[in-house]
C-alpha cells in the first residue's frame, strides 16, 4: 500500500500546488476536524495598499509621516511594509536612513529617524502603552491600521486595504459540507477578523493574537478533541505550525515555516488544501 500512497501523494502535489514533506501528512489529512487559517496572504491577497494616511499633528503633515515610516519598513518584510513601500515611492520621497531598528514581534517596529524615535504599531500595542485611540477615530472595518508613535506621542496612522481572495469562499464552503470546521487566527485587529471571517461564512475567529499566543490556540483546540491542520507562514507561526496535527507553511514565506511543517502549499491557494483532505479522503477510503 506504502507505493500507492506515495504516488498517489506526489500526483497530487504536482497537480495542485501542494508539496508534500512527508506521507504521513497525507495520510492524516484525512483526520482534519479543523482547519485554522492564517490571513495575510492565504484567505486575502497578502497585498496591502495605503488608503489613508492621517496627521494628528498640526506641524506634521501626511508626507513626513510616511517618509519617517518608511525607514522602519525598509527593514521588514511583513506585508504591511510592502504596502508602504509601494506608496512612498508612489509619492516620490526618498527614504531616510534608520539607527537602532528593532522589530517588536506581532506588534510592530521601532528605529530611530533624524534623532527621533518612531514606532509603528497595532492598535492592541497602542493601548498597551498606555496611549489612547485619537477622539472620534473610526476605521474601515475592512482595513488594517497601523498607528505612528513619535517620541512617545501619538503622532497618526496609516490605513491600509487588502482583498479576500477570489477562492477563499468556496474553499470555505466546501470544508463546511465535509463537515470541517474553519477558524481565523491573526495578529490583525479584530474589526479586520471579524469582517473576513464573516464574509467567507467561517465559523470562527481568534484576532490580535501575539505570535506565542498561536502554539496556546492550537493546543487548546487539541485539548477539545479536534484534529488540526494549521496554515502558516511567519517565523513566528514555527512553534504553532509543529503544534498542529498538520502544519501547512504557505507559499513565499520563511523557510522556518515551511521546514517545520509537513505540507508546503505552494501557490498560497486554501482551494488546493481542499483537494488535498479530499483526496486523502478518497485514496483511504480504496485501500481500507
Ligand atoms: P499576522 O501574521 O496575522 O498578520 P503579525 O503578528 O505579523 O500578524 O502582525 C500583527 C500586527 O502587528 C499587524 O496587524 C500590525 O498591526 C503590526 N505589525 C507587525 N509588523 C509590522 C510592521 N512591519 N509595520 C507595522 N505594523 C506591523
Ligand atoms: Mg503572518
Amino acid at each position: 500500500a506504502v507505493p500507492l500512497v506515495v504516488a498517489k501523494s506526489t500526483a497530487l502535489s504536482a497537480k495542485s500546488g501542494l508539496l508534500i514533506k512527508n506521507r504521513t501528512a497525507f495520510e492524516n489529512s484525512r483526520k482534519i476536524t479543523t482547519i485554522v487559517f492564517d490571513k495575510t496572504g492565504t484567505l486575502t491577497v497578502g497585498k496591502f495598499q495605503v488608503s489613508k494616511i492621517v496627521s494628528l499633528q498640526k506641524e506634521l503633515n501626511e508626507d513626513e509621516i510616511i517618509r519617517l515610516v518608511s525607514a522602519l519598513e525598509q527593514q521588514s518584510e511583513h506585508p504591511i511594509a510592502t504596502g508602504i513601500l509601494q506608496k512612498v515611492k508612489d509619492l516620490g520621497i526618498t527614504i531616510p536612513s534608520t539607527e537602532k531598528f528593532k522589530a517588536i514581534t506581532g506588534k510592530g517596529v521601532e528605529a530611530t529617524v533624524d534623532g527621533k524615535k518612531i514606532m509603528v504599531v497595532s492598535p492592541g500595542y497602542l493601548t498597551e502603552t498606555n496611549l489612547s485611540l485619537p477622539a472620534g477615530f473610526k476605521a474601515n472595518e475592512t482595513e488594517t491600521v497601523v498607528f505612528v508613535i513619535i517620541n512617545k506621542e501619538l503622532a497618526g496612522y496609516i490605513a491600509l486595504s487588502d482583498e479576500i481572495r477570489p477562492e477563499s469562499a468556496e474553499a470555505i464552503q466546501i470544508l463546511k459540507k465535509n463537515n470541517i470546521r474553519s477558524i481565523l487566527l491573526t495578529g490583525d485587529n479584530v474589526r479586520v477578523a471579524k469582517s473576513v471571517s464573516n464574509a467567507l461564512g467561517m465559523d470562527s475567529f481568534i484576532a490580535e493574537v501575539l505570535p506565542h499566543e498561536k502554539l496556546e490556540k492550537i493546543k487548546d483546540l487539541q485539548k477539545k478533541g479536534e484534529f488540526v491542520a494549521m496554515t502558516g507562514d511567519g517565523v513566528n507561526d514555527a512553534p504553532a505550525l509543529a503544534q498542529a496535527d498538520i502544519g501547512i507553511a504557505v507559499g513565499s514565506g520563511s523557510d522556518i515555516a515551511a521546514e517545520t511543517a509537513g505540507i508546503i502549499l505552494v501557490n498560497s491557494n486554501p482551494l488546493d488544501i481542499v483537494s488535498l483532505i479530499l483526496f486523502g479522503k478518497a485514496t483511504y477510503r480504496k485501500m481500507i
